[in-house]
């Protein structure tokens, strides 16, 4: 088996075994034979204790104490082993920024923008930087894990983890995660890729049961993370709760051992969710390496009961030395020997400069969707401003759940949302009014919302009203509609009616529905902004920041519009995830849009949405030309070139889509590259993109390969799915993918 760890079993073994040893181990990395040596020192009790973590957060509803040594309230923590020098691995939430689990006094941390926002920014660069600043904030908080990379796509826009994860498209999805992955391991650090595979709706998660064909799933979700995987090398990867195709995620052969570890080459350790591991000898022998956050599970899968299961040969001693080579190397791969944890080291951390790393990628993550008028950025001669709603007096609104960040100062709002988990419902203290007071002379004032037609008699008298309006989310639960919450959608409606000049600002976990467009003057989305949130979206406001995102999923007219109206396998019609409504055992059909996810799906069945996948204005105008498309084998290269004609420097995104002139692909066209490029004001810039080969291919399940099937293709220079601007017919070689 290719990257596995060859244990002390196969020593003996028949020539033509020990010929394929020896050529394996010529190969092998200084990992793998640092990770080989240690697992030959160790002891079977040693090796099983690499394998069990156990959630380090004392927790009175699963009678549980956390482990002595691990961080507060934290996600998890497994002892090191001092005679070998094996450090503790110790975990923390998430995607964002460092979490803590609710608790009274939380540590205080830098939050980046929601992973969807990052996916928004269209910047690797950017997810990157971000990466590797909350990887430096986790280190000096004493962490060396953080589970991180969420990289499930947005097949259901109702997801109450959207926010968590990277959009609808593989391509910007598996790369956009897999930058933040990088960043993040720059720090000595192991980060995960989650939740493998297929967790793309939180209702009935601990059981639902997804059905999906090979093809479409390695065309679609699996295609992110592929590609994540490629671009992050992640150290670990976390499967999922649900079951895919029969099998739970966490005990899937065909997942974890014959699509991950084989064909990927994958050489980390699979971590299971907390409370996704449902046995020994299937889970160990499908793939999973290492038990989570013990007491989640009922029981303590890995750790005597496989002890038993190797003394019995149900689980061979080759493959529990794999399991913790597997662990073994991720640790040396990122250094974690190298530089060993040491302790809480957060005083050191330097909040100013990741304060204003936050800002910047908010700031680049902000999508103008709508500008009549060019009533935005706002006009020097207003002079009457009133804000109304979404406690933009106050602060930012955060997504709910494991991944929370608690911010520096504390919460701007306490004793928000639900008590229970996934709250509190989180505002960090970076308040839009305020930093907008900063920015301009006019007077501005602010009103709560509370009674709609206060809000609109205040805002006709009024030059300009600005409503914040939002739509908390958050894990374990599914929004039950696209609609804003707390009465705003009749509120902007109201507001838009007493003053034409309504601006709209967004803070959502994902897509929402706009009953109300029509109305008003300009609409940005501003997803969950981050710890410095207020202060980006007041300078795209005002124009010291000129927008430059892009949506990362398309924004449909209603649900109407999706696969699935009605959520999968939500017998009651009501989004909860509480198993004691279920009836046996739940699944959901992914095979009804298969691999055509998004805009792929409304493409597929000639739906025009509200807003496109990659749509996004700007307050600069960019001239799209020269494009040009050269094809080798399965290298195909692109070039352009992008005028800004405008008096404002900005940020433009090129996007390129395929689109094969026969019926090859899951749907008519695919995402096959982007570059975001800064432009001065009247500059000319050209760029290049090197197409990943995999946009261009079909995943053939009978030889397993990549094949780009020969034919003519159009590529086009798009501004967005919906949008473009040049097109070039292409003939590609029929071309088996290496
Ligand atoms: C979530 C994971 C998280 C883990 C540890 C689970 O409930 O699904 O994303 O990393 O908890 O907190």
């Amino acid at each position: 088996m290719k990257n596995s760890y060859l244990g002390k079993s196969l020593a003996g073994c028949a020539a033509m075994i020990v010929v394929a040893v020896s050529n394996h181990a010529v190969a092998q990395s200084m990992s793998e034979n640092y990770a080989n040596d240690l697992v030959k020192k160790m002891t079977r009790e040693e090796k099983l204790q690499m394998l069990m973590g156990y959630f380090s957060t004392t927790a009175a509803w699963l009678k549980s104490t956390a482990p002595k040594n691990g961080m507060p309230n934290s996600a998890g923590y497994i002892e090191g082993i001092s005679r070998l020098g094996i450090p503790a691995q110790s975990q923390t939430d998430a995607g964002i920024g460092v979490a803590t689990q609710r608790s009274p006094n939380p540590r205080e941390r830098t939050a980046l923008p929601s992973g969807i926002a990052i996916a928004a920014t269209f910047n690797d660069e950017i997810a990157y930087k971000g990466g590797a600043m909350i990887g430096n904030e986790a280190w000096l908080s004493g962490f060396n894990v953080m589970l991180a990379g969420g990289a499930n796509l947005l097949r259901e826009p109702r997801n109450g983890r959207n926010f968590e994860y990277t959009g609808e498209d593989p391509l910007l999805s598996g790369a956009i995660t897999g930058n933040t992955i990088k960043g993040i391991q720059s720090n000595h650090i192991i980060s995960t890729l989650k939740h493998f595979a297929f967790n793309d709706q939180e209702t009935n998660r601990f059981t639902i049961d997804v059905q999906i064909g090979e093809q479409a799933a390695r065309q679609s979700d699996l295609l992110a993370f592929e590609i994540a995987n490629e671009i992050g090398k992640p150290g670990s990867v976390m499967c999922a709760y649900n079951r895919v195709n029969g099998d739970y995620a966490c005990e899937n052969d065909w997942l974890l051992n014959k699509v991950l570890k084989n064909e990927w080459g994958f050489k980390g350790y699979v971590m299971s969710d907390w409370g996704a591991t449902h046995s020994t000898i299937p889970a160990a022998n499908r793939g999973l390496d290492q038990q989570s956050g013990y007491p989640f599970d009922k029981s303590p899968y890995f750790a005597g009961a496989l002890d038993e299961a190797v003394n019995n040969n149900h689980v061979s001693e080759a493959r529990l030395d794999d399991m913790v080579g597997r662990i073994l190397f991720a640790m040396h791969e990122n250094g974690l020997f190298e530089k060993p944890l040491n302790g809480d080291q957060s005083a050191k951390i330097d909040f100013v400069a990741n304060g204003k790393i936050t800002q910047e990628a908010a700031e680049e993550s902000i999508v103008l969707l709508k500008n009549d008028r060019n009533i935005l950025p706002i006009s020097k001669t207003a002079k009457k401003i009133i804000i109304i709603g979404g406690h933009a007096d106050k602060g930012v609104l955060s997504g709910g759940g494991s991944s929370q960040v608690y911010p520096v100062g504390g919460m701007a709002i306490p004793n928000e949302g639900p008590a229970e988990f996934p709250g509190p419902m989180v505002f960090y203290p970076s308040s839009p009014l305020k930093e907008l007071q900063k920015l301009t002379t006019a007077e501005i004032t602010y009103y709560d919302g509370a009674d709609i037609n206060k809000a609109a008699e205040l805002s006709s008298k009024a030059d300009l009203a600005i409503v914040f309006a939002n739509q908390w989310t958050g894990e374990s639960v599914d929004v039950v509609n696209l609609n804003l919450q707390n009465n705003a959608d009749e509120l902007i409606g109201k507001v838009a009616s007493a003053n034409s000049n309504t601006v709209v600002v967004l803070q959502t976990g994902g897509p929402v529905v706009m009953p109300w467009l029509d109305k008003v003057g300009a609409v940005i989305e501003a997803w969950y902004p981050g710890t410095s949130g207020g202060k980006a979206i007041a300078r795209v406001l005002v124009g010291e920041v000129n927008p430059s995102g892009a949506l990362p999923a398309s924004f449909v007219t209603s649900i109407n519009q999706i696969p699935r109206p009605k959520l999968g396998g939500d017998e009651v019609g009501i989004a909860v995830n509480n198993p004691s409504q279920l009836k046996g055992r739940v699944s959901v059909d992914y095979n009804i849009e298969g691999a055509a996810v998004g805009y792929k799906w409304l493409d597929k069945t000639n739906q025009t949405p509200l807003f496109p996948f990659g749509y996004g204005l700007s307050y600069s105008n960019f001239e799209m030309k020269n494009f040009k498309v050269r094809a080798d084998k399965s290298k195909v290269t692109v070039n352009f070139s992008i005028k800004n004609n405008s008096k404002v420097d900005g940020k433009a995104i090129a996007q390129i889509y395929a689109m094969p002139s026969s019926d090859l692909w899951e749907a008519p066209k695919r995402l096959v590259g982007y570059k975001k490029m800064q432009l001065a004001k009247m500059q000319e810039k050209s760029g290049t993109i090197e197409i990943n080969p995999k946009t261009l291919a079909v995943y053939n399940p009978e030889i397993k390969k990549w094949v780009i099937k020969g034919g003519d293709y159009d590529f086009t220079l798009s501004k967005s799915s919906a949008q473009h601007i040049q097109k070039i017919k292409v003939k590609l070689e029929e071309t088996i993918l290496d």
